[in-house]
């Protein structure tokens, strides 16, 4: 098993493969990637050090920004026209079998950006005779596990090819592909409110987004109109000052809960420390991240969303300066921080942080 399957944003792929290079290295395996442009997955092939397992075991999924999920590759399968069913059979008898012994369930996955409906639909009706065929030819568990196992996950990638590997239970996305389905609230001003809503589900502890979020906290959001973000910040009852020169959505303002200041972002403090403080400005990500390092040095929030678009070229190379930058400015601080970040499924060419003061 030396062989990963990496979904990212499509087009972001040699970012992906140049991250999990990288992160390998450090843990003192190596390997190389094929990235096929545009298609949201690639593959990576460990050539020394730890095997596939190994290596996940001892990399967490949350410390990737580009990747956003990953499956062990267990068969590369050509798919015949007929009895597709009995050549997934075939081809995991001659792959890995033991490899499967942990999972209970099977999952169809098709391209991020395939078109094809007939792909899709046959995806979906794919799952059920598979998942028969594995369990009667003894290949997979009974089900009985549910999410609580490791999962084989099948990447149709058409009708001749499928890839399959296993998902592991403890180091995975929390949806496949690390695509969620999140739906837009009818009175969000904007579309951008999902981002802000990903974030907090993506990189928030599960179970304590209520100690981060709840209890009637007050939030400043940077670059805020029309107001998606506001309008989440103050779906969580908190008390939201939005600082734009552009207008605020009037249904938003008219809840009460949100004073706007006509403002540049990067400029404009608060005279009393928040909670929470966003921002969405599209600028030069250095210019945010050295600003957010501001607001943590001077104590102004205690916890932060902020995005950095990244350049057209050395995308992934901006990223790391970014980290730095932001490493740096807080290395003499009197309290320890954490940074996560994430290509998220509603970002587009940027990449979503949260910063948090532990204190
Ligand atoms: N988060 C918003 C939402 O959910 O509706 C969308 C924000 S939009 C991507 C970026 C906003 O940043 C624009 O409304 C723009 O006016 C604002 N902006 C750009 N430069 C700014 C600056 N220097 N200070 C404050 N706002 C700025």
């Amino acid at each position: 098993l030396n062989r990963l399957l990496l979904f990212c944003r499509p087009g972001f792929e040699a970012e992906a493969g140049r991250e999990l290079t990288d992160a390998a290295a450090t843990l003192g395996a190596w390997g190389y990637f094929e990235p096929a442009e545009g298609m949201g997955w690639l593959q990576f092939t460990l050539v020394g050090g730890l095997d596939a397992p190994a290596l996940l075991s001892g990399l967490p999924l949350d410390s990737m920004v580009f990747v956003r999920d990953w499956l062990i590759v267990v068969a590369d399968i050509t798919l015949p026209a007929t009895d597709r069913v009995g050549a997934v059979i075939d081809g995991m008898r001659a792959g890995e079998p033991s490899a499967l012994h942990g999972c209970d369930r099977v999952d169809v996955r098709v391209p991020e950006n395939n078109s094809d409906a007939d792909l899709s639909r046959f995806a979906r009706k794919w799952v059920a005779p598979l998942s028969r065929a594995l369990r009667g030819a003894g290949l997979m568990g009974d089900g009985g596990r549910g999410d609580n196992a490791d999962r084989l996950e099948l990447l149709l990638v058409d009708f001749t090819r499928a890839i399959a590997g296993v998902s592991p239970v403890n180091n995975r996305a929390r949806w496949g592909m690390g695509i969620p389905r999140l739906k837009l609230p009818a009175t969000a001003p904007s579309r951008s409110a999902l981002k802000l809503e990903e974030a907090w589900k993506v990189m928030l502890p599960q179970g304590r987004e209520l100690d981060y979020l709840g209890g009637g906290k007050t939030a400043v959001d940077l670059g805020a109109a029309p107001g998606g973000w506001t309008w989440q910040l103050v779906d969580q009852g908190m008390t939201v000052t939005a600082v734009d020169n552009g207008p605020m959505d009037e249904q938003l303002m008219a809840t009460g809960m949100v004073s706007h200041v006509q403002a540049d972002g990067y400029l404009w403090r608060p005279k009393r420390a928040v909670d929470w403080m966003v921002c969405d400005i599209v600028d030069k990500p250095r210019r945010t991240a050295a600003m957010v390092s501001d607001w943590f040095n001077a104590q102004l929030c205690r916890y932060s969303v902020f995005n950095l678009k990244l350049p057209m070229k050395q995308r992934y190379e901006e990223w790391l300066i970014c980290r730095d930058l932001l490493a740096d400015r807080l290395a003499d601080a009197p309290f320890a921080v954490k940074l996560r970040a994430r290509q998220l499924y509603h970002d587009r060419e940027e990449i979503t942080c949260f910063l948090e003061r532990l204190d």
